[in-house]
C-alpha cells in the first residue's frame, strides 16, 4: 500500500493516516510532523521552515524533496507508507514520481479529502495536538476526556502556532494556489480518488477503504 492522502489543511488527513497506516502495518510519513520535531530538536532545517510555516507558506520545494528522499529510504517505508501534507506542488509531485521509479516502486492511489471552507475554519481553529504523541483533537468535535490533557500519553495538548484564524485563511490560499492542480495532475495519471472528508471520522475511514479497496 503506497497512498498519499491530498486535501487542504484541516480535511482530517493526519487524523485518518495515523489510524490507517497503524492497521495496515506502513509507514505514516507526514511532512509538517517532520518539520515541527525538527523546529522542536532546534535543527537548522527546523529554524528554516518555521520562516515559511509562521506564515502560513509552502517550505522551499527543494528542501521538502531532500528531506523525503532521505525519509521514504528509511527501512518502515520500504513496505509501504500512507504520505500526508506531501507533495504540495506540481515539482514535489514530479520529484516523488521520480524516487519512487528509482526504488522500482509506484504509487498505488491519491486520496482527495473534499471538505468545505466553513468547516476547515471550524476544523483548524479548534484543533489540538498533543506535544508528545502528536495525537490530534478537536475541542468540539474530538474532545479529550480531561480538557488539556492527552488520552493517550497525558501529556499537555497545545494550539499550533498557525492554526489561528488569520494564518488558516492564508494557508487555505496557498492551498487553492499551489496544492489544487495536482487534483488534475493525478486525475490525468488515472490515481486520484476523491472521497467526502465532512462525515464522522469513521465514515471517512469507510469512504477511504472502500476506494483504496481495503474493505474487504
Ligand atoms: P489535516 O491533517 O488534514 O490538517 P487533521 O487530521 O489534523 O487535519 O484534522 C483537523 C481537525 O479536524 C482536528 O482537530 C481533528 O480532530 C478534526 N477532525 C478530523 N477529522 C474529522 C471529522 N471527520 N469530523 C470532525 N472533525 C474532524
Ligand atoms: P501541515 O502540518 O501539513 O498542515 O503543514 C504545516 C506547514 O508545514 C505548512 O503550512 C508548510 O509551511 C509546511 N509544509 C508541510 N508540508 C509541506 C510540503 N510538502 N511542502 C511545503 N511546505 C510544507
Amino acid at each position: 500500500m503506497r497512498l498519499v492522502f491530498l486535501g487542504p489543511p484541516g480535511a482530517g488527513k493526519g487524523t485518518q493516516a495515523r489510524e490507517l497506516a497503524h492497521a495496515g502495518g506502513v509507514a505514516h510519513v507526514a511532512t509538517g510532523d517532520i518539520l515541527r520535531e525538527a523546529l522542536a530538536a532546534g535543527t537548522s532545517l527546523g529554524l528554516e521552515a518555521k520562516r515559511y510555516m509562521d506564515r502560513g507558506a509552502l517550505v522551499p520545494d527543494d528542501v521538502i524533496i531532500d528531506l523525503m528522499r532521505e525519509r521514504l529510504a528509511a527501512p518502515d517505508a520500504a513496505q509501504g507508507f500512507i504520505v500526508d501534507g506531501f507533495p504540495r506542488t506540481i515539482a514535489q509531485a514530479e520529484a516523488l514520481a521520480g524516487l519512487l521509479k528509482d526504488a522500482g516502486q509506484a504509487l498505488d492511489r491519491v486520496i482527495y479529502f473534499e471538505v468545505s471552507e466553513r468547516e476547515l475554519l471550524r476544523r483548524l481553529t479548534g484543533r489540538r495536538i498533543c506535544r508528545r504523541c502528536q495525537t490530534v483533537y478537536h475541542l468540539v468535535s474530538a474532545p479529550p476526556r480531561t480538557p488539556g490533557v492527552c488520552d493517550r500519553c497525558g501529556a499537555e495538548l497545545y494550539q499550533r502556532d498557525d492554526d489561528g484564524e488569520a494564518t488558516v485563511r492564508n494557508r487555505l490560499e496557498v492551498f487553492a494556489r499551489q496544492t489544487a492542480p495536482l487534483l488534475a495532475y493525478y486525475h490525468q495519471r488515472g490515481l486520484l480518488a476523491t472521497v467526502s472528508g465532512e462525515g464522522s471520522v469513521e465514515a471517512v475511514r469507510a469512504a477511504i477503504r472502500a476506494a483504496v479497496g481495503a474493505e474487504r
